[in-house]
């Protein structure tokens, strides 16, 4: 009796083999370097990260306000989109932090993070809002350990 019910199964299972065998894709243009330092801090943070599946390109945004998006959708590749007039007023300190975030969000599936530290800077690159890249760059062995380890230790964090 197996024998006649498993043809159909075993279709329906390679028809569910093939939806789920999505075949990766990377396309980040001039984003790339940005990618390669974004995987060189995970791994020198203790969180190896290697992207295989990230599109990044300039687009529009929803709100004016907005200087990049994190488009996620179940069996599609992750999309990063960059306001490109913004992106070419900012500095290399707040590029970066710019597409840490948004790595943030399509690569390490991070939410927001909103909380201020006592000194009043946010506790996260993954804060709604850009941080000032001089801000970025004072804290930034800090906002990377918290990027990647999502904790960072005590001794860093008193410093921020
Ligand atoms: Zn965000």
């Amino acid at each position: 009796m197996n024998r006649f019910l498993s043809l159909p199964l075993l279709l329906i299972a390679l028809a569910l083999a093939q939806s789920c065998a999505r075949d990766p894709v990377l396309d980040v243009g001039e984003f790339a370097p940005y990618v390669e330092r974004f995987e060189t801090e995970s791994q020198r943070n203790g969180v190896p990260v290697q992207v295989t599946d990230l599109i990044i390109r300039f687009g529009q945004m929803l709100t004016p306000s907005e200087r990049g998006a994190c488009e996620l959708a179940s069996g599609a590749t992750p999309i990063i989109t960059i306001r490109q007039e913004t992106w070419e007023k900012m500095d290399e300190a707040e590029r970066e932090e710019l597409l840490f975030h948004e790595m943030g969000h399509c690569v390490l599936r991070r939410t927001h993070r909103s909380d201020i530290s006592t000194k009043g800077v946010p506790s996260s690159i993954m804060n709604p809002y850009l941080i000032r890249g001089s801000v970025y760059l004072k804290n930034q062995a800090y906002y990377l350990r918290e990027l990647f380890a999502g904790q960072a230790p005590e001794d860093l964090a008193r410093g921020l």
